[in-house]
Order: C-alpha cells, then sequence, then structure tokens
C-alpha cells in the first residue's frame, strides 16, 4: 500500500495514547475519571481513549461558556471576532494535512476526499469572518402616536450546545462553531463517540488562534450520558444537532425543560431521478458516487435511484460496472475510492438491510458482503451494492441504510416520478438528471427536499443555505439563514419627544 507521503506538521500523532478534552481553555479528564476508546475503522485498532464524560462534567463545561458569554467574549466586537475566524482559518490551512488524516484514521473516510474539503472547511471559517462584520438590527417606522424611535437589534443567542455525528466530524463541527463566533455565542461540543478526535485537534486549533478560555468548550463522551445531559441542561440556550433522526427526536423532547431554541439537520432517503433524456456518462458516475462516497455514511446520499424505464437496465448494467470498479481499502491509501464503515456495529447494520433486500425479492446487481480478502478482514468493509427490481414498499427503499447501497427503481412518467420521490417521510435532498431545461425546473420545484441538484450532486456552499424538509430537521445550515439560527431578534422602542 502507498502511504500518504504528503509532508505533516504533526501535533497530536495518533499514536494510541489518551487524549484530554478541551474544557474552559484547558484540558482535562473526565471527572470520573473513565475513559473510552475509539478505533480505525479500516484496521480495527484503537488509536486513542478519551474522556468518557458525563452529566458533571457537561454542568462544567455549560458554567465555562456561560462565564465567557457573559464575560470577556460578550466585549470582542465583530471586527475582533472577524479577526480570530480568518486567523483559524489560516491554521486550518497550515494544519490540514494533519485533520486529514486525523477525519481517515479516526472515521475511515478516504484521504482523497478528507483532503477534497479543505476549500469547502475554510471556505465556510472565512464565510463567517465575513459576516461577523455584516450581522445588523433594522430602524422601521412605526405608526404609534408621539415620538417614538423603533428599531432591532440582532443578538446572540447564548450558550449554544452542538451535538455531531461522526460521518465528516471536521465540516460538521466548522458548521456549528464558525456561526458561533461570528454572532458571539459560545459552544460547548459533544462529538460521536465513534470519531472524537478531529474535533479535539479543532480544539487545539482554536487555542493556538487565541478563542479565550470558554468561548469553545469540547466534551466527549456517549449519547446517552453526555449527549443528553446537554440536550436538556437548563443554561443552554440552543442546541445544534446533526444526526439521525431518532435522536433528533428526543433532542426535541429533552428541550422542552427550559425550551431552548432547537435546530436539526438529521436523515434522509433522497431520490435520484435519471430521464431518458439524460447524459448517461456523466449521470452514472454522478449517480453511483451520491451513495458510495464514503460508503454511503452521508445523509444527502441518493439511494433511491428512479431510472426512466427504456434506459433501466442500461443504466443499472452502467451502474454497477462503475461500483465494482471502485477502489476499496484503508482510506490512507490515497488510491482508496471506498473505505471502510465507521464501526463493527455499523456493519451489522447495513449488513441487515443486505439481507432484507434479497429477503424481500429485490435482486442483488452487485456487492452485497463484507469484503473480508486480505487486510480488508480487519476492517468494516462492504462491498459497494446495488440492488434492482426494488419496489417502494420494501425497507431498502424506505429506511435510511447509511451505507453502500442502491435501490434502482424503474419509473414510466415524470409525474409518477415525482410522486413516488415525495412519498417518504423524508425530505434532505434530491438529484434530477435531463437534458430538458423544463424538466430540471419542473422537478426541482416539484420535489419536497431542502436542496436539489440537477446534473450534479452533494454540492454544497458555505453560502447557500442547507437543511431539511420534513423529517430531516428544521433550521438552515450555510447562508445568511444560518446565522439567525444563531441570533435573537430584540425590538426597542426609545420615546424621543
Ligand atoms: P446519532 O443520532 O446516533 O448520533 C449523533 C450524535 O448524537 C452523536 O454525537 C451521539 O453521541 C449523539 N446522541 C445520541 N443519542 C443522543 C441523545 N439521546 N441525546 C443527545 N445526543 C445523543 O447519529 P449517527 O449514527 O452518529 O449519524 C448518522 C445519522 O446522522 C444519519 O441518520 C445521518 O443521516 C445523520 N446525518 C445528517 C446530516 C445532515 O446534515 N442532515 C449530516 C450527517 C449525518
Amino acid at each position: 500500500m502507498t502511504i500518504a507521503q504528503t509532508p505533516v506538521s504533526l501535533r497530536r500523532p495518533i499514536d494510541g495514547r489518551h487524549r484530554q478534552m478541551f474544557v474552559d481553555g484547558a484540558w482535562v479528564d473526565a471527572r470520573s475519571g473513565r475513559t473510552m476508546e475509539t478505533r480505525n475503522p479500516a484496521t480495527g485498532a484503537v488509536i486513542a481513549t478519551v474522556p468518557r464524560s458525563d452529566r458533571q462534567d457537561i454542568e462544567l463545561a455549560v458554567a465555562a461558556a456561560r462565564k465567557a458569554f457573559d464575560g470577556p467574549w460578550s466585549r470582542f466586537k465583530p471586527y475582533e471576532r472577524q479577526v480570530l475566524l480568518l486567523k483559524i482559518a489560516d491554521l486550518f490551512e497550515k494544519h490540514w494535512e494533519e485533520i486529514s488524516r486525523s477525519d481517515t484514521t479516526d472515521m475511515g473516510m478516504p484521504i482523497v476526499r478528507t483532503r477534497a474539503n479543505r476549500n469547502r472547511v475554510i471556505g465556510m471559517l472565512r464565510y463567517y469572518a465575513g459576516m461577523a462584520t455584516s450581522l445588523h438590527g433594522e430602524t422601521i417606522e412605526n405608526s404609534l402616536p408621539g415620538e417614538i424611535v423603533s428599531f432591532t437589534r440582532k443578538e446572540p443567542v447564548g450558550v449554544v450546545g452542538a451535538i455531531i455525528p461522526w460521518n465528516a466530524p471536521t465540516a460538521a463541527s466548522i458548521w456549528k462553531i464558525g456561526p458561533a463566533l461570528a454572532t458571539g455565542c459560545t459552544v460547548v461540543l459533544k462529538p460521536s463517540e465513534e470519531a472524537p478526535l478531529t474535533p479535539l485537534l479543532i480544539a487545539d486549533i482554536m487555542n493556538e488562534a487565541g478563542v479565550p478560555p470558554g468561548v469553545v468548550n469540547i466534551v466527549t463522551g456517549t449519547g446517552a450520558e453526555a449527549g443528553a445531559a446537554l440536550a436538556e441542561h437548563m443554561g443552554v440556550d440552543k442546541i445544534v444537532f446533526t444526526g439521525s433522526t431518532a435522536t433528533g427526536q428526543s433532542i426535541v423532547r429533552a428541550s422542552a425543560g427550559n425550551l431552548k431554541r432547537v435546530s436539526l439537520e438529521l436523515g434522509g432517503k433522497s431520490p435520484v431521478i435519471v430521464c431518458a433524456d439524460a447524459d448517461l456518462d456523466r449521470a452514472v458516475p454522478v449517480a453511483a458516487m451520491s451513495v458510495f462516497a464514503n460508503s454511503g455514511q452521508i445523509c444527502i446520499a441518493g439511494s433511491r435511484l428512479f431510472v426512466e424505464r427504456s434506459i433501466h437496465d442500461e443504466f443499472v448494467e452502467r451502474l454497477a460496472a462503475h461500483a465494482k470498479g471502485l477502489r476499496i481499502g484503508d482510506g490512507i491509501d490515497p488510491a482508496t475510492e471506498i473505505g471502510p464503515l465507521v464501526s463493527e456495529k455499523q456493519l451489522q447494520r447495513v449488513a441487515s438491510y443486505l439481507e432484507a433486500g434479497t429477503a424481500e425479492g429485490a435482486t442483488l446487481v452487485t456487492g452485497g458482503t463484507r469484503l473480508v480478502e486480505g487486510a480488508l478482514a480487519a476492517g468494516n468493509f462492504v462491498a459497494p451494492t446495488v440492488f434492482a427490481h426494488v419496489t417502494d414498499d420494501m425497507k431498502i427503499a424506505r429506511e435510511e441504510i447509511f451505507g453502500p447501497v442502491i435501490s434502482a427503481l424503474p419509473f414510466d412518467t415524470l409525474d409518477e416520478a415525482v410522486e413516488r420521490a415525495n412519498n417518504t417521510p423524508y425530505g434532505l435532498a434530491a438529484g434530477v438528471f435531463t437534458r430538458n431545461v423544463a424538466t430540471a425546473h419542473q422537478l426541482s420545484r416539484k420535489i419536497r427536499a431542502g436542496s436539489v441538484w440537477v446534473n450534479t450532486y452533494h454540492a454544497i456552499d458555505p453560502a447557500v443555505p442547507f437543511g431539511g424538509y420534513k423529517m430531516s430537521g428544521y433550521g438552515r445550515e450555510g447562508g445568511v439563514e444560518h446565522l439567525d439560527e444563531y441570533l435573537n431578534t430584540k425590538g426597542v422602542f426609545i420615546k424621543i419627544d
């Protein structure tokens, strides 16, 4: 195997040693002293232990975030927050290779992909930096008797609890921390227990940039302990959550105690509609990678592939050929296109869907198995899988698999395709392939999802809002709307006569 040769300035080598978490500007362990392991999913090796925090650690982190919010951080001017964000962006540039390797080693995403995320993540930081000095209220003419001036102020919502999944730790962390710093909030971020290492590296970068103590706290632990304690904490003003729909629902319930604000980026079962007039040379690889990239562990995976009947068989054949040609292996090898699933648990989950697909009568065209040849045996590898003759009622067509599994479903008319595409509790994203501009407009209007991509997929930009319809969540990340999620609007009236 060719290991990446790019030089890297190692701040925190991944060498199996214990890592502490970051609270109030200091590196600390859980008060209980408990720890948990994190593994490299390509090799099964334990690569670090981290604190397994619980309610008492969350208590300390929230107290630190509150103290910083009310204290020194509240005196930072927008320009100073902007400078800080730009400095963080520069440090991300400097340490990007280490960040990439950290994600690849901790959660398996191929290094070609973690490296390629560079511009997106650094672009996000610079976008938020720009927004820090663009926040403003409005002067509003009122119709009250006498002379009263009325205007709005945009104020930071306060202490934000951020809970993220394991499938894109760097981008998810920055999507939460960036707007908090831009608006003047403070954050307690709980990474996934499956992939805590890069968020800890990010804490190091925040420290190096000069983010004051307590403004960004990274607390490691499980969802049931640390995550639940954060979600229900009475001192947290807002929860920003990315993860599964089921956990999102429990977070909404936990938020009821103090009616904290909540925004949710949840799961999906996104449709991709391929019309007979599409450019198939373009559509086949994009449709394939809409699911196979990151081994299907992508919330926007285009896992329901609706193909117009006249091209269905040819399309499925070409898709399967593409799937078979993908290079599978340890993501640290720059030649790897498909890495492992994040954990043994996720492997078992995906395996249960592979069994269900066959049991319910779908045709397995390619894949469908765990890969155990040679070095792959030590990791959680599943072959990119295509099922054909899938019907809408099958489990594999209804439920989010979060693995490299595509279900191909033929359709006859566009109205039928739209109706079936929308027949899901989710509404995160959708893809359309067509050369007809009218079809492109019609379908992008009719599909009920937060993002629709035509003749492309996975396009995400810091300036364009991203988020869900229906049970894929509420609130938006990206764009001006994102900042509003972290702000309260205050109406002020001043009598001047
Ligand atoms: P998950 O919901 O199991 O866990 C996400 C996070 O929530 C983790 O940090 C976990 O520790 C924490 N958590 C678990 N139970 C909790 C509880 N009761 N209270 C508070 N926190 C709790 O999700 P996952 O398996 O890590 O990630 C996969 C899911 O995330 C998929 O459904 C995927 O679609 C979704 N996802 C959505 C987006 C998006 O932007 N819409 C992006 C990535 C992933």
